[in-house]
């Protein structure tokens, strides 16, 4: 093959980890062609766009979640800026306890001082969440937002394809060609290549969590934050929730199921008593990874992998993309606790 390329990057994959790398090697100045195909059960498509800084089963902050929040916010709003659009939404989201112990540990996290950055008591009124059951209290997480994921996606999409960097195709192995100074797909070549494939890609370490939520509509709720008891239900206006989402490991392929309907809105429902409507049941395969770390790095001399966003994509993303491009742009060394070859044999 001649080194005549035609990208610096080739990327297989434009769901939130190649959308967020392209836009970050674009930003620094690099020649991307992105490859995507929409593969049934792809997860971008359906993450409900929850930024949220806090585990709540356990009351514990999220995986250097400072970093990666300043990261993200400032990622989301600097590409709605260029679109014109707004990408990165704060919404505080309130955690409803389900018990007493609960209540009493989210006290005793207030007073840890790192987490007590992020969390605190709710005793403000707010008529809408007033009106929830609640015998335990509920507390607060101000930092959180909610990311437009499909808009950000088509966003970037369309501008891609304004400059013939996007190609829609499902990518066989069989098609890549790999030589001495790079990579090939059909006539694109580049030096680089860069699979973002999420829960279809066969990585090292990879673990597939399926997930499942519904959008229903529920009159006169009015909710204008986020709420979390056993279940999340996100306020997209006009009367429209999203709630989800479930985990599941076995039989990821199988889509939407009425177990998780069920189980959806029995919790639903123990939070809201009023009517509800679903109006869509969507569901997608997460790409997580053994120690639920992401997985980024070089998986041969012209290809790197990034992948294992697990259920947290949207924050992750950003810190993400800028680390594996220091890595494979600039020679910095990649992080081990995300590394690739943490999984290697
Ligand atoms: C139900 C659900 C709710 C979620 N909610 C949230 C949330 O609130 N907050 C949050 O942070 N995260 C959430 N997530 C997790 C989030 O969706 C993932 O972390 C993230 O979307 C993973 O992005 P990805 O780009 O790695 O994978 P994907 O989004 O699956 O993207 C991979 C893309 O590559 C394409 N592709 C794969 N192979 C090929 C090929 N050979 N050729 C061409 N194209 C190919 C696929 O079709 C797809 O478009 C949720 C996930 C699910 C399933």
């Amino acid at each position: 093959m001649s080194t005549a390329f035609t990208h610096d990057v080739i990327i297989i994959g434009q769901g939130l980890a190649g959308t967020v790398l392209s836009a970050t090697l674009q930003q620094r100045g690099k020649r991307v062609l992105v490859f995507d195909a929409p593969l049934a059960g792809r997860a971008s498509e359906v993450a409900a766009g929850l930024v949220n800084p806090v585990a709540l089963r356990r009351t514990v902050l999220t995986w250097r979640a400072s970093e990666m929040l300043a990261i993200a916010g400032a990622f989301y709003r600097d590409l709605g800026l260029r679109y014109d659009e707004l990408f990165w939404h704060p919404l505080p989201l309130v955690a409803i306890f389900p018990t007493a112990q609960e209540a009493g540990i989210w006290q005793l996290r207030i007073s840890d001082p790192e987490t007590g950055r992020f969390i605190r008591m709710d005793t403000t009124s707010d008529q809408a969440l007033d009106g929830l059951p609640q015998p335990y209290g509920r507390g607060i997480i101000d930092r959180c937002a909610w990311v437009d994921v499909r808009a950000m996606l088509a966003g970037h999409r369309a501008h891609l394809s304004a400059r013939d960097e996007l190609i829609e195709l499902r990518v066989g192995s069989s098609e890549i060609e790999r030589t001495e100074h790079g990579v090939r797909i059909g006539e694109h070549a580049a030096p680089l290549l860069v699979h973002c494939g999420g829960p279809f890609d066969a990585v090292p370490g990879l673990v597939q969590v399926k997930g499942e939520g519904l959008t229903v509509r529920i009159p006169g709720l009015h909710l204008a934050k986020a709420v979390h008891r056993g279940v999340f239900v996100l306020p997209m206006g006009d009367d429209i929730y999203r709630v989800g989402a479930t985990f599941a490991w076995d039989e990821v392929w199988s889509g939407p199921t009425e177990g998780a309907r069920h189980l959806l809105l029995d919790r639903l429902q123990r939070l809201v008593d009023r009517e509800v409507e679903v109006l869509d049941h969507w569901c997608g395969v997460r790409p997580a990874s053994k120690d639920r770390r992401p997985i980024l790095g070089r998986i041969g001399a012209h290809e790197a992998v990034f992948n294992g966003l697990g259920s947290r994509g949207v924050v992750l993303a950003p810190w993400c993309a800028q680390h594996l491009c220091d890595h494979l742009m600039d020679g910095a060394a990649i992080d081990p606790e995300v590394s690739v070859a943490r999984f290697a044999d």
